[in-house]
């Protein structure tokens, strides 16, 4: 474990005594590995320095949307260009509509798409929209997938399969989340079991299509077609939450790279380009049931906020204009592979989840295929990890069950450092 600086160490005290936790968003806190966080101070391409001036390796690139890295010259300049000219108005904007379209052509399932400021405002607003077009009030979700927090979806299996969910924070009512129903991921026949009780009460299925949330966790071939089909068989609909994948995986996401289309998707994180944005959309025809036009209630004071909107704009653009998906899929697989060789090498037992630029490197030999499977890695051995990549200047997510992100910044010669230090970490580890 390093040290933390003097500068850290003082800004770490002051937050404690006046954020709860000392953060704003609870894995910041190191909690699952010990220690005290870093304080980021600027950040470039691949890399960031923190307050103390020692410079680290980002894998987290602030959970994912900065695809593009630290500060890329272009979202910069449309950011400040934008924001010279108002912050803010109320008011349509073009940028908006030049956003909507750069969604609309990359992801062609989306007709039509309404912005928000988060993803946890786009997937709760996802399933009120599912709810009102359907008139149906039940909705699946899946063990260990994520969505924000949102008051009905901060839920885990109860007593197992085809029980109402019981939250899984305090704050939520058990009435809350009873119009929940929780599966395991990857697991056809629970979705099954689900239908044929409930079938004709289920307005959505929603899923991360890659799971990045309980660690990388990829959907088992055929089985995002399986939830395709059952969802269309009973009036249902199928909700993509690709708030990570959306435009990491291809530019039309996971949905894109496994050929199957939702009625509705979230996006957030890299449509965002670093600041607040996030949306939803799908086809018009349930899109339109959104006020003003339909009945269904959303709205923003900042939703299609134009500097956010510049940010998402210029990533976009960027990525779209030069594809980067091909060197991504070379880059981050040249870092797992080794990863697992230096595991296999120091014989610590690992497994490895990857798809793209998105991976999780599981301390355990199971093999990892929901969040029941994901529970099995030794998140003791994790911390150790973690601790000793961050003391050879590597940043790693501070918790076992989270992607990590390589992004356009990254160069091979970043990931020989980062093997070089994960070889000396690993080593360290079998004892
Ligand atoms: C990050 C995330 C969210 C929530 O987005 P926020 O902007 O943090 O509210 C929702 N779904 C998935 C899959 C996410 O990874």
């Amino acid at each position: 474990m390093i040290e933390p600086g003097e500068r850290s160490k003082e800004l770490w005290q002051s937050a404690r005594a006046l954020i709860p936790g000392g953060v704003n968003s609870p894995v910041r806190a190191f909690g699952a590995v010990g220690g005290t966080p870093v304080f980021a101070e600027r950040g470039a391409g691949s890399r960031f320095q923190d307050v103390d001036g020692r410079e680290f390796i980002d894998y987290v690139m602030s959970w994912g949307p900065l695809i593009l890295g630290h500060a890329h010259p272009a979202v910069v300049a449309a950011v400040r260009e934008t924001c010279a000219k108002g912050m803010t108005f109320g008011m349509p904007t073009a940028l908006e509509v030049r956003l909507a379209r750069l969604v609309t052509t990359c992801v062609p399932s989306i007709q039509k798409v309404r912005m928000t400021s988060s993803g946890t405002e786009a997937a709760m607003s996802a399933i009120r929209l599912a709810r009102g077009f359907t008139g149906r009030d039940l909705v699946v979700k899946f063990d260990g997938c994520y969505h924000g927090h949102v008051d009905g979806l901060l839920a885990a299996a109860g007593s197992g399969l085809a029980t109402f969910a019981i939250p899984d924070t305090r704050g939520v009512p058990a009435s809350y989340t009873e119009k929940t129903l929780i599966a395991p991921y990857n697991d056809p026949d629970a979705v099954r079991a689900l239908f044929a009780r409930l079938g004709p009460q289920i307005a959505a299925v929603i899923v991360e299509p890659v799971a990045g949330n309980m660690g990388v966790v990829a959907p088992q071939p055929g089985y995002l077609e399986f939830l395709r089909e059952i969802t269309a068989q009973h009036g249902a609909l199928l909700v993509f939450d690709e708030v990570i994948t959306g435009f990491r995986l291809a530019l039309g996401g996971a949905q894109a790279l496994y050929g199957v289309t939702p009625d509705l998707t979230v996006l957030g994180k890299i449509l965002g380009g670093g600041l607040p944005a996030a949306a939803y959309g799908g086809r018009a025809e349930i899109m339109d049931a959104l006020a003003p036009l339909g009945g269904v209630y959303q709205a923003g004071t900042l939703s299609g906020n134009p500097a956010a909107m510049a940010a998402g704009v210029a990533t976009l653009e960027a990525l779209a204009a030069n594809p980067p998906y091909a060197r991504l899929e070379a880059l981050a697989g040249h870092l797992a592979e080794g990863l697992r060789e230096a595991a296999a090498r120091a014989g610590i037992p690992v497994w490895q989840n990857r798809v793209g630029s998105m991976q999780t490197l599981f301390f355990t030999a199971t093999p990892v295929t929901d969040y029941r499977t994901a529970k099995t890695a030794d998140t003791r051995r994790y911390a150790r990890f973690f601790h000793g990549m961050l003391a050879a200047g590597i940043y790693l997510a501070p918790s076992q069950f989270e992607a990590g992100f390589v992004s356009t910044a990254h160069t091979e010669q970043d990931i020989e450092q980062t093997l070089a230090a994960a070889r000396a970490t690993m080593a360290t580890l079998a004892s």
